[in-house]
């Protein structure tokens, strides 16, 4: 898609701090660093995001998540990462090309959080609509 920024990137167009390529993945360092190291993980064909994944390019992009993952928390010396991938406007998704965010994680005030508890819901009844 010519107006697509990851496609863009993907391709080439885009400059961007590039860490991993392969035939079907592109990795780069996130433009706003939620904390050191954060790292985007995309397809190089335009997928909009995970809700129209194939499984194809699901295996293809998670075994360079999972590979850059040790890697990066390695070499950056974190002591874990959170893997996120948002999608759809209500859960934050700003750019329209699936992508993986890989964050190490250094501290607890290193700059992410995500933890929220409801205890409220049914989880029978979750799974029940679910399978
Ligand atoms: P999301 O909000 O989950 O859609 O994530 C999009 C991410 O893309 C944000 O964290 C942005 O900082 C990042 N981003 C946008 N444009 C660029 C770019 N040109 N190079 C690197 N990261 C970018
Ligand atoms: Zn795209």
């Amino acid at each position: 898609m010519n107006n697509c920024i990851f496609c863009r990137i993907a391709n080439g167009e885009i400059p961007c701090a590039k860490i991993y390529e392969d035939e079907y993945v592109v990795a780069f360092l996130d433009l706003g660093q939620i904390t050191y190291g954060h790292t985007l993980v995309i397809p190089k064909k335009h997928v909009r995001n995970i809700l129209e994944l194939d499984s194809d390019t699901a295996t293809q992009v998670f075994r360079v998540v999972n590979n850059l993952s040790k890697k990066i928390v390695k070499k950056l010396n974190a002591k874990g990462c959170n893997i996120l991938s948002n999608a759809e406007e209500i859960a934050g998704q700003s750019v329209f090309h699936f992508h993986v965010h890989i964050i190490p994680r250094y501290d607890e005030n290193d700059g992410f959080s995500y933890k929220t508890r409801q205890n409220k819901f049914d989880l029978e009844e979750i799974k029940a609509k679910i399978i």
